[in-house]
C-alpha cells in the first residue's frame, strides 16, 4: 500500500484558556514517536468529559492549549519504527487511555486505567478533535474494517465505560439492573449492553422523551425522577419480587442520585459509580450498608480487552448508538447544548467539515 499523503497542517478545535471557548484553527500535524501511530481521525464522539476538560473543573488540570476528544475513529496513516502489530491503513480508535507504561503492577494485571503514567487523550495529551491525532500503538482500539467509523465512535468511551461498569457490577443474566441517567449518551448505550448481556433494565431519567427512547432501546421499566412521588418505592416495585435491582449503574451528572442508590438496590447488591458530577460526594447509611451487605464501587473506563469486547457487541449489531453528526467546526455549539442539559443521545463530529 502506498504511503498516504500527510499534510503539514490540519484543522483542529483548540482550548486556549481554561473555561474555553474552543477555537477552530489550523495547527501543525505531529510526527508519531517510535511506539506511536498517527491516526487520520474521521469522526469523534463528544463526551461530557470534554466539556469538563475545557471548563477545567476537575481536580486534575488538563494541558493547555488543549485539543480535546477521546472517541476518535479513523485510519492509521503513519507509525513509529517499533510498531509491528498495527499497519498503515488499519482502522483504529483513539480512546481516553491514549497510553500507559505497560510495566507497573496495574498495567501488568490489565488495570492500565490505574497506571500512574497513563496518558489521557484530550486531557494530558491532545485528542481526537483534530484531523490527525497521535496515540500509543499498544492502546489504540482495533476496529474491524466492516464497522462504520461514524457510528462506532461513541463506543470508544461511552460504550467501553458502561460495558466495563456492567462487568464490574457482577450482575448475571436474568438479574435486574437500574441505570440512572438512562436517557443520556452513556445511558442509551448502557441499556443496550445490559440487554445484550441478558439483564433486565430499569431506566431512570427525566421526562417523557427520554422515557420513550429508553424503552425503545430495551428497558423493561422507566422511572421519571421528576414526576415520581417515591422514587425508591417505584424502582423496587419494578422488580418482580419487589426487592429491588441487583445492581445500579450511576451515570448521572448530579449528586442526588448517588445518595439514593443504596436505598433501592437489593440486599447483597452492588452500586457502580461511573458519572462524575463536579465536587460531588457519596453518602450511604452505614447501618444499611452493613446489614444489607451492599457493595459500592467505582468503575473507570476499561482496559484493552474490555475495549475489544465492547466493540464486538457493537459489530454484532447488539448495540446501536443514537447520535447526531455535525462538523468539527460546530463543536462549541455542542458544548453549549451539553451545558444546558439538552442532549438526547450522543453527538459525533465529522473532522472534514
Ligand atoms: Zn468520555
Ligand atoms: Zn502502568
Amino acid at each position: 500500500m502506498a504511503a498516504p499523503e500527510i499534510p503539514k497542517e490540519q484543522w483542529a478545535q483548540v482550548v486556549e484558556a481554561k473555561g474555553g471557548p474552543v477555537v477552530y484553527k489550523k495547527i501543525p500535524v505531529q510526527t508519531p514517536g517510535p511506539d506511536e501511530v498517527l491516526v487520520n481521525v474521521k469522526y469523534s464522539g463528544v463526551c461530557h468529559t470534554d466539556l469538563h476538560a475545557m471548563m477545567g473543573d476537575w481536580p486534575i488540570a488538563p494541558k493547555l492549549p488543549l485539543v480535546g476528544g477521546h472517541e476518535g475513529a479513523g485510519v492509521v496513516v503513519a507509525k513509529g519504527s517499533l510498531v509491528d502489530d498495527v499497519q498503515i491503513g488499519d482502522h483504529v480508535g483513539i480512546k481516553w487511555l491514549n497510553g500507559s507504561c505497560l510495566a507497573c503492577s496495574f498495567c501488568m494485571q490489565a488495570d492500565e486505567p490505574l497506571c500512574s503514567h497513563a496518558l489521557l487523550s484530550g486531557y494530558t495529551v491532545d485528542g481526537s478533535f483534530q484531523q490527525y491525532a497521535i496515540a500509543k500503538a499498544a492502546h489504540v482500539a482495533r476496529i474491524p474494517k466492516d464497522v462504520d467509523l461514524e457510528a462506532v465512535s461513541p463506543v470508544l468511551c461511552a460504550g467501553i465505560t458502561v460495558y466495563k461498569g456492567l462487568k464490574e457490577s457482577g450482575a448475571r443474566p436474568g438479574q435486574w439492573v437500574a441505570i440512572v441517567g438512562a436517557g443520556g449518551g452513556l445511558g442509551s448505550m448502557a441499556v443496550q449492553y445490559a440487554k445484550a448481556m441478558g439483564l433486565h433494565v430499569i431506566g431512570i431519567d427525566s421526562g417523557e422523551e427520554k422515557g420513550e427512547s429508553v424503552k425503545s432501546l430495551g428497558a423493561t421499566a422507566y422511572v421519571d425522577f421528576t414526576t415520581s412521588k417515591d422514587l425508591v418505592a417505584e424502582v423496587k416495585a419494578a422488580t418482580p419480587d419487589g426487592l429491588g435491582p441487583h445492581a445500579v449503574l450511576l451515570l448521572a451528572v448530579s449528586e442526588k442520585p448517588f445518595q439514593q442508590a443504596t436505598e433501592y438496590v437489593r440486599s447483597r447488591g452492588t452500586v457502580i459509580c461511573i458519572g462524575l458530577p463536579a465536587n460531588a460526594y457519596l453518602k450511604a447509611p452505614v447501618f444499611d450498608t452493613v446489614l444489607r451487605m451492599i457493595t459500592i464501587k467505582g468503575s473507570y473506563v476499561g482496559n484493552r480487552q474490555d475495549t475489544q469486547e465492547a466493540l464486538d457487541f457493537f459489530s454484532r449489531g447488539l448495540v446501536k448508538v443514537p447520535y447526531k453528526t455535525v462538523g468539527l467546526s460546530k463543536l462549541q455549539e455542542v458544548y453549549d447544548l451539553m451545558h444546558q442539559g439538552k442532549i438526547v443521545g450522543r453527538y459525533v463530529v465529522d473532522t472534514s467539515k
